[in-house]
């Protein structure tokens, strides 16, 4: 069985999840329910950063210990992913012990080979960012805008600047690794200019402690080293105890990621820090890391300071952790940036859930119970609705590859809308001779639409096949033949599955 292993970023959790944490997370359980679907071995990981100078801050505020706060905002993660359907296979935070273990021996063994090293760092650290400034950059952080501090102290290296050409050979031979390809350039520019070697260790009382042995009072690993690795500790690597042990078999089996999405701004240390360290380890890279696109909230991005925020428990309660999801992938290609409002949002709950997609189910489960007595017709010939729906695998497995959810969902909103073409073409109510076929037709094409739409809409697919009788069917790729539904299948009348918002 082939495998799949597949990667968010973890969450930064010294604040409560927001629509950008949604994005990444629905993207990646689309992904991975897909691949599921195809008959992989999926393991896919998320998780929670719950280091850094910025948490131990928060939890000051809160006047909590760092522990705490971190404990009760991982819950809401853990609530949230459970309201929306995520499916993720290990949830990773950056304070379980076996964590901090394996961050450990992994600073060592790159002492070891010479890739860290000990030495004094000076210059403009900004704070909120937990990142020094490199020297070109002047003394405010080009990221946020803040002023920084002027910093001197010992610390230790990664000798970042080992790998440039080894990045630059990567990137020319690899073009997929670098993803979606408008930010190619963008990546490979960071390349221009000398690799600074990177400090590896912060002033900061909540991090994971330096290796026993290493000399550094006060000193903890800095966070994004820290964070960058969950990849590793995820599926158990330890470069002290490979293969042999149970907990080595996963690394095994799963490495290297196939997929790793990111927000574009940590792009810097998912193309060019990342790998380098992999590079370090001597350990393959992973086959594609994309970068994708911002919600943005009245073209703003959205922030707590200017009130716009997209509060996602707040949008699942009132429309739905479905249309959530939908409304994500289908407003926007994924490497685009995207303006959420809520009038986009229920305009396209209104036109694509409501009228296309829940009017069809809705109107041919009505007329099979009003006019066959609640039993599914018997076909005659599939005609155009078993062309449009059967054959569409390898283009739907490509948008999927490609990760173009949008591209996807439009392709099935065109089976949608033949479906409801050809109902008021075939017009059933007239009971001519051809609506029993018709009415079948309309079944079978719903049933494998519910089993192309389950991984976007999980919920709804399964709701689909429960009005229609449909749960004993098989649901993986098998499903995709025409004609499993068998006639005299018992249709139940149901709720809308997306009632219109007014
Ligand atoms: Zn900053």
């Amino acid at each position: 069985m082939d495998k799949y292993y597949l990667t968010t970023p973890i969450y930064y959790v010294n604040a409560q999840p927001h629509v950008g944490h949604v994005y990444t997370t629905v993207a990646a359980d689309v992904l991975a329910r897909w691949e599921r679907f195809l008959g992989k071995e999926v393991f896919f990981l998320t998780g929670a950063d719950e280091h850094g100078s910025k948490v131990a801050a928060a939890a000051d505020q809160a006047g909590l210990s760092p522990q705490e706060l971190v404990d009760q905002t991982v819950q809401r993660y853990l609530d949230l992913w459970k309201l929306l359907e995520i499916k993720f296979d290990r949830f990773i935070r950056t304070t379980e012990a076996e964590h901090q273990k394996i961050i450990q021996s992994i600073f060592s063994a790159l002492q070891r080979n010479g890739d860290i090293y000990p030495g004094v760092y000076e210059g403009h650290y900004c704070v909120p960012c937990e990142r020094y400034l490199a020297p070109a950059e002047g003394i405010d952080c080009a990221d946020c805008g803040r002023p920084t501090e002027k910093l001197s102290e010992e610390t230790y290296f990664f000798r970042l600047s080992r790998y440039q050409e080894r990045l630059k050979e990567h990137f020319v031979k690899n073009p997929e690794f670098i993803q979606p390809e408008r930010i190619r350039d963008e990546v490979t520019n960071m390349l221009s200019d000398p690799l600074p070697d990177l400090s590896l260790t912060r002033r900061c009382r909540w991090g994971v402690p330096l290796p026993e042995g290493v000399a550094g009072s006060g000193l903890t690993i800095y966070v994004w080293f820290d964070a960058l690795l969950n990849y590793l500790s995820g599926v158990n690597y330890n470069p002290l105890s490979p293969a042999e042990t149970d907990q080595g078999k996963l690394f095994q089996r799963f490495w290297p990621p196939d997929v790793q999405l990111v927000g574009k701004d940590i792009i810097r240390f998912h193309h060019i820090i990342w790998p380098a360290i992999l590079m370090a380890l001597n350990l393959p890279l992973p086959k594609k890391v994309f970068g994708h696109g911002w919600w943005l909230s009245g073209n703003e991005k959205m922030s707590k300071s200017k009130g716009n925020v997209v509060e996602p428990f707040d949008f699942c309660s009132r429309y739905g952790s479905e249309a959530l999801r939908y409304f994500l992938l289908a407003e926007v290609p994924f490497g685009m940036d995207g303006n959420f409002t809520e009038d986009a949002f229920r305009k396209r709950y209104n036109s694509d859930l409501a009228n296309d997609l829940g009017n069809l189910i809705h109107r041919f489960n009505h007329l099979i119970r009003t006019n066959f007595g609640g039993k599914v017709p018997a076909p005659q010939d599939g005609g155009i609705l078993a062309r449009k729906t059967t054959g569409l695998l390898p283009a739907l497995t490509q948008k999927m590859e490609n990760l173009d959810f949008f591209g996807f969902l439009e392709t099935l909103r065109e089976v949608v809308s033949t479906g409801n073409h050809y109902l008021d073409e075939e017009a059933p109510w007239r009971k001519g001779p051809n609506s029993g076929p018709a009415l079948y037709n309309l079944t079978e094409t719903s049933r494998i639409l519910s089993i192309y739409l389950e991984p976007v809409l999980p919920r709804t697919a399964a709701l689909i096949r429960r009005q229609l009788g449909l749960m004993d069917l098989p649901t993986g790729k098998e499903a995709l033949t025409w004609g499993l539904t068998k006639p005299g299948t018992i249709v139940t009348k149901a709720p809308p599955l997306f009632p219109r918002i007014k």
